[in-house]
């Protein structure tokens, strides 16, 4: 008997020490040692095999699969993760599974994988989705916005981009937040470059200006939060961007504060800053100094690093050659980072993307009508439950079949609760800019796709607690939960995104606006005269030119 309670007692001490172990290694991972952070969960793993506790070890294997990419050894980072997602699925945990696909497709498009990578991305959101877990969705929607990114869509990194970083906002995960907030820096830059290329300086300038914003907000968390690691990654970026905009001495201010923090450098970002630092001096014109560097980048393809990273240290590489009129080696090098850049953008990619986004959208959908017959299943099970149930089942009847957005039903329903409610709120009137000319001159079928674009768009922009209702023909209802200060801004977000909006993909020459009128408890108490008042206010923002929001 004694024997046993020790047993039992044993098991949980093994258990706690192991969770701060796991705890602990992450809090490396967080301060730039994530090479500590690696042996640490590496021994943790060891110890819950020879225990035999597989849940511990996907455990280990998950988080193991985070710091490879961060030390660069993305490879080894698969080896872990695939075992993970394997053992989650297996005990049918979707919180844990949708963490092992994120970073599994982090690392498969580390790897130059893209296509697997949105594959494996689309299914971790989905799963964070299913659970409503905000930290797991934070994840995969930053691991979608770099796909999008690596993939030149940046409009799209750009929405997801944002989304996971107020999802990080909102549950107050600081880490999060830095890390995705250098991702949404990154997408900006590409949505630069692709501006600049397509004969549009300004509007590159602007691009690059507010990723240097937002890549310093996220130096300043980095900075705060102790994270070398990411405040290594902001500084190269910065330089990166300063350099592009011919600032080369304040690029070169980067680099000198990256090096401040060199101390724990992994391959990854060793290679990031020595390439790094050839561009500066390719873009100011000293091609002997760059040399040096993007060679010691070359030496180091072999120990890790991304796909990427071979891409750029390439291309500055074969820039430097010919600043020399060393022709030979340059056509070398450009050969290599040609066949890498062909592979990173292939057409097939591309339209994988959106398919995924597609797929997505459809399966979110699917899950909803799904979840609602299997309870109905249930409904004969308890009488006490039946009253429950039909409320629930009544959810379905709420949705609109084009848009996936709510329909009017469910607006009447909570008009009738925000009666009784004494929170404040706003209500947002939209309506499509002469719609009726974008059918007659598109299609209706055309007319059809734009409003349930436009309910994508809605969904992605909006925040949790914020939601969306079409409310007939192509009119939307947006309910804004919260102080109306903020309101007009959401809408206008809501507005530019939809203008911004990549139209031509549904139809060429296809561009659509919308106009927003808004109204809050500040102005009216019950619904009813809050959304007259919002209608009123959108007849004053069409007869004002349209495309604009009126408060
Ligand atoms: P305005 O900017 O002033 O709003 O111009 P408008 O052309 O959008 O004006 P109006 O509200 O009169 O036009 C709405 C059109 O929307 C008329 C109708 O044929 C079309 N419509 C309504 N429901 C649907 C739908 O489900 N699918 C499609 N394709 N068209 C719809
Ligand atoms: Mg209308
Ligand atoms: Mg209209």
């Amino acid at each position: 008997m004694l024997v046993c309670d020790m047993q039992v007692v044993d098991t949980v001490a093994i258990t706690q020490q192991a969770n701060s172990s796991l705890q602990k290694a992450w809090h490396f991972g967080c301060t730039g040692r994530s090479v500590e952070a690696l042996a640490l969960a590496g021994e943790t793993l060891a110890d819950a095999r020879a225990w035999g506790d597989d849940r511990l070890a996907a455990q280990c294997d998950t988080d193991m699969a985070w710091y490879c990419f961060q030390v660069g050894k993305a490879e080894l980072g698969l080896t872990h993760v695939r075992r993970a997602v394997d053992f989650w699925k297996s005990t049918g945990e979707p919180n844990e599974e949708a963490y092992a696909r994120a970073y599994f497709g982090w690392l498969l498009l580390e790897l130059g994988l893209p296509e697997e990578a949105i594959e494996e991305a689309t299914r971790a959101l989905d799963l964070a989705d299913r659970i409503a877990d905000p930290k797991a969705q934070s994840l995969a929607t930053n691991v979608i916005g770099i796909i999008f990114w690596y993939n030149k869509q940046p409009d799209r990194a750009i929405l997801m981009s944002e989304r996971s970083v107020e999802l990080a906002r909102s549950i107050g995960n600081k880490t999060y937040e830095c890390w995705w907030l250098i991702n949404l820096g990154g997408a900006h830059s590409e949505g630069g470059y692709i501006a600049e290329a397509l004969g549009q300086p300004e509007e590159g300038h602007r691009m690059l200006v507010r990723a240097l914003e937002l890549t310093e907000q996220a130096l300043d968390i980095a900075i705060e939060t102790g994270d070398s690691w990411a405040a290594r990654i902001c500084l190269g970026n910065k330089a990166e961007f300063y350099s592009h905009l011919g600032e080369h001495d304040k690029a070169l201010q980067c680099i000198v504060r990256y090096r401040l923090f060199q101390e724990n450098s992994y391959v990854r970002d060793r290679q990031q800053y020595l390439y790094t630092l050839g561009q500066i001096y390719n873009n100011s014109g000293k091609y002997a100094e760059a040399l040096s560097p993007l060679l010691e980048a070359v030496e180091l393809i072999d120990d890790g690093g991304s796909f990427d990273s071979y891409i750029q240290i390439y291309l500055h590489l074969s820039q430097a050659y010919e600043g020399l009129g060393q022709f030979d080696p340059a056509l070398a090098a450009h050969k290599k980072y040609h066949q890498a850049y062909l592979r990173n953008s292939a057409e097939r990619t591309q339209q994988r993307a959106r398919l995924a986004e597609i797929y997505y959208e459809t399966r979110r959908f699917k899950e909803v009508a799904e979840t609602e017959t299997k309870r109905a299943d249930t409904l004969e099970a308890s009488y006490q439950k039946l009253q429950e149930e039909t409320d629930i089942l009544a959810n379905a009847v709420y949705l609109d079949a084009l848009t996936g957005l709510y329909n009017r039903k469910y607006l009447d329903s909570r008009f009738k609760e925000l009666t009784s409610e004494k929170r404040p709120y706003s209500i947002a009137m939209l309506d499509v800019d002469h719609f009726k000319s974008i059918n007659d001159n598109f299609s209706h079928m055309i007319g059809d796709r734009v409003l349930s674009t436009i309910g994508a768009i809605l969904r992605s922009q909006l925040r949790i607690a914020d939601q969306a209702i079409r409310f007939g023909g192509e009119e939307f209802v947006v309910l804004l939960a919260g102080a109306p200060r903020g309101a007009a801004d959401v809408c206008e977000r809501l507005r530019s995104a939809i203008e911004k909006w990549d139209w031509s993909e549904i139809c060429n020459g296809l561009h659509v606006t919308i106009s927003i009128g808004v109204a809050s408890t500040l102005s009216a108490n019950s619904p009813n005269e809050i959304l007259a008042i919002a209608d009123q206010n959108l007849y004053t923002a069409k007869k004002t030119g349209r495309n604009r929001v009126a408060a």
